[in-house]
């Protein structure tokens, strides 16, 4: 079979593997759909060290079992998984923090993931809860989102509302967030310098939508900032500039985005202390969230498919890798054939 192997900074190639062999206990999954993530694209630049090279990357899966060794699933089982494999036994485990467990194996990052025909799922993974499976109505499309909307609803979470949100980008994370904001009832400010990207988050129900030199119109709009700032981009200098340029006093900004390993944030602690902004960050998702996910899926509560802007097969992956680091489109996914 094909699959995409990231071998370090900057070298990442389309390899002939043999399709994984399976041990008592293991299923092999077929790849239907795997998103390209911005983690993915941040580990091959060499901005993120939480990958453990050489390894097939893709941890945005929607796939389907296609040989099963454990009594529990079933072939053709339509599934996606949790890529955080971990203890199960821990504190942290115990408390539906996985992403904090000191054991942790990632799908895609220190494990084979789904930028291949097949790859393998452990036994210990399944038996710890960390197979998704989702009925066979549920579109190959939406399914390939589950795991970042369970990133956004793990934030939403742990976020601090109050009337208005600003959210700086529009790419799926932002677009993703935009709806659950509206479906709290929020009011919604897209900060996004594409104009293709504004357009969807107003018709995902953004109320106003702008370019990132509008900080004033944005100040007036929010009677003095935003409650909440949520930045859904890389959080280089200019994007942490700006959000704190919107946020209000005493008002929280999250910053979601992943940052660069030699990204540091400058703050004057008098002026944190006056102004009272509650400054925190949201990683990964937890198992209630990725449930959460599924469920939104299921119902089809969230529009996720429109976001899809592009798919390659495998032996086209290298493009579309190229394709997504040149931020075209919304979101890129590879197909599971060649
Ligand atoms: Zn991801
Ligand atoms: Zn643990």
């Amino acid at each position: 079979m094909k699959a995409v192997v990231f071998e370090g900074e900057n070298r990442v190639s389309i390899q002939d593997k043999p399709v994984p062999k399976l041990d008592d206990g293991e299923v092999l999954i077929q790849v239907d759909l795997c998103g390209v993530c911005a983690s993915d694209l941040a580990a091959i630049r060499g901005e993120v060290t939480d990958y453990s090279p050489p390894v097939v990357l893709g941890h945005e899966v929607a796939g389907t079992v296609s040989e099963s060794r454990h009594p529990s699933v079933k072939v053709g089982q339509k599934v996606t998984v949790n890529p955080m494999i971990t203890c199960g036994e821990c504190d942290y485990c115990r408390a539906d923090l996985d992403k904090y467990c000191t054991q942790i194996v990632g799908i895609g990052h220190d494990i084979d993931g789904g930028y291949a025909e097949y790859f393998k799922f452990p036994k210990h993974a399944i038996e710890t809860g960390k197979l998704i499976t989702v009925s066979d109505t549920v579109a190959t499309t939406d399914l390939v989102f589950l795991e970042p909307l369970g990133c956004c609803i793990n934030a939403e979470r742990e976020t601090i509302f109050g009337q208005s949100v600003a959210i700086l980008g529009a790419g799926q994370i932002g677009l993703m967030f935009t709806q659950l904001a509206r479906k709290r009832g929020l009011q919604v400010i897209v900060i996004e310098p594409i104009p293709e990207r504004r357009q969807l988050a107003e018709a995902f129900g953004a109320e106003a939508v702008f370019d990132p030199s509008a900080v004033d119109q944005i100040t007036q709009l929010t009677h003095g900032g935003a409650d909440t700032v949520i930045s859904a981009t890389a959080n280089d200098q200019p994007a942490i500039d700006l959000a704190f340029q919107l946020v209000k006093r005493g008002g929280c900004l999250n910053f979601f985005g992943l940052s660069a390993h030699d990204q540091y944030l400058n703050l004057n602690l008098e002026q944190l202390h006056f102004t009272g902004y509650k400054i925190m960050a949201s990683w990964a998702f937890s198992r209630w969230s990725l449930d959460q996910a599924r469920k939104m899926i299921s119902g089809e509560e969230i529009q996720l498919s429109p976001m899809l802007s592009n798919r390659f097969p495998i032996s086209e992956s290298l493009t579309a890798i190229d394709h997504a680091k040149n931020g075209l489109g919304i979101k890129t996914a590879i197909l599971g054939q060649v």
